[in-house]
């Protein structure tokens, strides 16, 4: 009767298999012997038309050059394109931060994510829930989303590579601290 042996000795590396969605689930949201470390923020989806491109505001429409700055416009908030937030946990890495202001932030392999989306650092309550109302702290742009699959091909997470933004941009028309008006 053929069997089919469990162990067996190997000439080719075979790295033990470990389950990386469980491993970062603890990460995140915390385990028997880890503490969570994920973060409640937003995830940015700039909203797109049929042909994959990011639709235009109408306040960069209205004016001749750019965006206007020292405008308040509410449905971008100074981007220039419209776009949808999205409640998400992600893991900030500062130990990868570069001193450009690149880090990496790793997510949950459920999610859908993008490059030119944005990850958006808000504050927190002291249960670690967003503040009400909201208040966007940090901006991210994702320049690299890469899923990391596993040899059976099932994503495991996300790894998004991402540039931190000038903090005009994330406090535009709701930070007290600078003379714009705030949103009503
Ligand atoms: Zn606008």
């Amino acid at each position: 009767m053929p069997r089919s042996p469990v162990y067996y000795s190997s000439t080719t590396s075979t790295p033990k298999e470990i389950d990386l969605r469980a491993e970062l689930q603890g990460t995140l949201f915390g385990a028997f012997d880890e503490i969570a470390k994920g973060r409640v923020g937003l995830y940015r989806e700039m909203r797109r038309d049929d042909s994959d491109k990011r639709v235009v505001c109408e306040c960069k429409k209205n004016v001749s050059d750019e965006a206007e700055k020292d405008f308040l416009c509410r449905p971008c908030q100074g981007m220039g394109f419209l776009w949808d937030e999205y409640r998400i946990v992600y893991y900030k890495d500062e130990s990868s931060r570069t001193p450009t202001g690149e880090l990496n932030f790793y997510i949950k392999y459920s999610e859908e994510l993008r490059d030119e989306d944005y990850i958006v650092q808000v504050k927190l309550d002291v249960d670690g829930n967003p503040a009400a109302p909201v208040q966007r702290e940090y901006l991210y742009k994702i320049l690299k989303a890469e899923a990391f699959r596993s040899d059976n091909g099932r994503i495991e997470y996300w790894r998004c590579k991402t540039q931190e933004e000038r903090q005009w941009s994330v406090w535009y028309g709701v930070n007290s601290r600078t003379n714009r008006p705030m949103i009503p």
